[in-house]
């Protein structure tokens, strides 16, 4: 019957080419035995996992084989070869330094030294966690490292390489193992799953090779307890409750939660993570670290630095795009003070829910200050509030303030919303902003549109156009599919997903934004977008608001009874227009 190996031991890698994650270091350890330029000290570095010692022993039965193939591998079929495999080779000796850090486990590391091969050329030496031996020990190993017999290979490993002390340092020769890859690990995971009859998710192989961070070894064995568990069927699910890992779809909500300002949303999900049984620092920084993955995958520039599978790339790059650089600068700055302040917090749920109030704040039109230690709270905005739009490149231009001096500024900030323009088609009658004192000026002029006012009125009674109701299901979708079709737009989508157009009445929608430079996004694109929906829903009267959303409450939108009455007042030629055409409201 066949021994049961676990797999960390049964795809142990045999030969150079099999080790995971190395390349390039193995490709040089190959040629230098090829051309048979063989240093007598080599020095191993990089932390727990990564193939040190796999590598050391590659190399001793690779020195020792008869019958290298071209390529310069061992052939795994000689005598000295299938000594080296069945762990039976004299001629490889491994100490452990962690354990056998003595003077007198050098002394008898030394003495074996002395003693030359009996079958094979080289005996090769592996000093493990070499950096662990006693000053004394060091000293003792000195001499015979500096001017071993011929016949001997020192390889020293550490997995600390600043412990290393110079005179052994410049006796070896060094090679720095890479981190594995989340990539290299999944690829490795998928061929051993396979050559095991394994089914497997690639998200589930992610999370095993995220949970091993960097350790080959460790991969392998988190991949058999879970192969055990899960019956030959790794899922998602099955690892993540197997490995007691919280799920990634909690911190997507809870990002959106944010996006929303959901603040009773984010509590929730919190309130869930705990009674599954999360500690509550682990989740602060798997949210930390989950909100630095998502704006690395934001700029393709930074994507390198995301370690994760191509799949999971692209679908962080896509949630990513969500949210502004500030946004996420300002949200790990959040999650970095909690996590400083979380031991001394007195109450820890507490701690962890004002975290998430002021991550759900920072887009709330008057963001608490991200660095600010004391953490005041200005409001908390409702639940259901208007998500506020994101810009993700162009900075928002200062508000003209051509105001008088407002004694109080701070009353001007709390404007509910700034009415700037119409945009339509076919020009419709301008909708004039709110004459409230304290108002801020409106950035775009509304002289152009008054001016027009008589071509509007005309036009308005010449129109024989498409004018077909819809829904505003219709609208919705009909946005969408303009946003889906001008995928390269990123600054423009942006804003066009999150200030999504409300109807205000008939063929009349409000769009609410967050600053001017939105504002002139938006004039800049409507003429377009107008034509667009114009022909998606066949309707040549549809006309939009933009508005600047700067405070709590919902907008207040003149109807078209207050427009018409103060067109009257404002226009001079409106009363004999209405005259002549006998214009009614309908
Ligand atoms: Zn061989």
């Amino acid at each position: 019957m066949e021994k049961y190996l676990v797999s960390a031991r049964k795809y142990r890698p045999s030969t150079f080419n099999s080790v995971v994650g190395q390349k390039a270091l193995t490709a040089t350890l190959r040629n230098s035995i090829a051309t048979d330029r063989l240093a007598h000290a080599y020095l191993f570095c990089g932390s727990r996992g990564v193939g040190k010692t796999s590598c050391a022993r590659i190399f001793a039965k690779t020195i020792n084989c008869t019958n290298r193939t071209p390529e310069g591998d061992a052939c795994n079929e000689c005598e000295s070869c299938r000594a080296f495999n069945e762990n039976r080779s004299l001629n490889i000796i491994e100490l452990d330094a962690a354990s056998n850090n003595s003077v007198d486990d050098i002394r008898a590391l030394v003495d074996q030294v002395q003693i030359p091969p009996t079958t094979g050329r080289y005996r090769v030496f592996i000093v493990d966690e070499v950096h662990m031996l006693s000053q004394a020990a060091f000293n003792a190993f000195l001499k015979t490292l500096e001017e071993p017999p011929g016949y001997v290979v020192f390889i020293l490993a550490t997995t600390e390489k600043h412990k290393i002390i110079p005179t052994i340092l410049s006796r070896c020769q060094i090679y720095d193992f890479n981190r594995i890859t989340i990539q290299d690990m999944v690829d490795h995971l998928t061929y051993v799953a396979s050559q095991e009859g394994i089914s497997v998710e690639s998200s589930a192989l992610n999370v095993i090779a995220r949970k091993a961070d960097g350790a080959m070894r460790d991969a392998l064995s988190i991949f058999d307890q879970v192969a055990a568990s899960s019956m030959g069927n790794i899922t998602y699910q099955s690892t993540i409750e197997n490995l007691n890992i919280l799920d990634y779809e909690y911190y997507t909500r809870l990002l959106d939660a944010f996006l929303n300002q959901d603040v009773p949303q984010a509590l929730l999900i919190y309130k869930e993570i705990r009674e599954k049984g999360f500690d509550s620092l682990f989740f602060i920084n798997g949210l930390a670290s989950h909100l630095r993955d998502l704006m690395v995958a934001r700029d393709p520039k930074t994507l390198c630095l995301l370690e994760a599978s191509d799949e999971a790339r692209q679908s962080m790059a896509q949630q990513a795009v969500k949210c502004s650089p500030q946004f996420f600068y300002k949200a790990m700055a959040l999650c970095n003070d909690a996590d400083l302040n979380y031991r001394t917090a007195s109450n820890k749920q507490f701690l962890v829910e004002l975290l998430l109030i002021k991550l759900c704040q920072l887009l709330s039109p008057s963001p608490i200050d991200a660095g600010d230690g004391e953490g005041q709270l200005k409001k908390i905005t409702p639940a259901n509030a208007t998500p506020q739009p994101q810009q993700p490149q162009q900075q928002p231009q200062p508000q003209p303030q051509t105001q008088p001096i407002d004694p109080a500024p701070t009353a001007t900030v709390q404007q509910p919303v700034v009415v700037t323009a119409t945009y339509s088609r076919i020009p419709q009658p301008i909708h004039p902003p709110q004459r409230r004192t304290g108002l801020k000026t409106p950035n775009i002029s509304l002289k152009g549109g008054l001016k027009k006012a008589e071509d509007v009125a005309q036009a308005a009674v010449k129109q024989q156009d498409r004018n077909n109701n819809f829904s505003d299901q219709a609208l919705d979708s009909a946005w969408e599919t303009y946003i889906s079709s001008h995928p390269t737009a990123h600054i423009l989508i942006n804003t066009m997903r999150v200030a999504r157009p409300q109807r205000i009445e008939g063929n009349r929608f409000v769009i609410m934004v967050e600053n001017p430079g939105q504002v002139e996004l938006m004039k800049n694109a409507l003429p377009d977008i107008i034509s667009y929906l114009a022909n998606q829903l066949s309707n040549d009267h549809i006309s939009f608001e933009i508005t600047i959303n700067e405070g709590e409450s919902s907008p207040h939108v003149w109807n078209s009874r207050e427009v018409f009455a103060h067109m009257l007042q404002e226009v001079p030629h409106m009363q004999e227009l209405v005259k002549r055409f006998d214009l009614t409201l309908s």
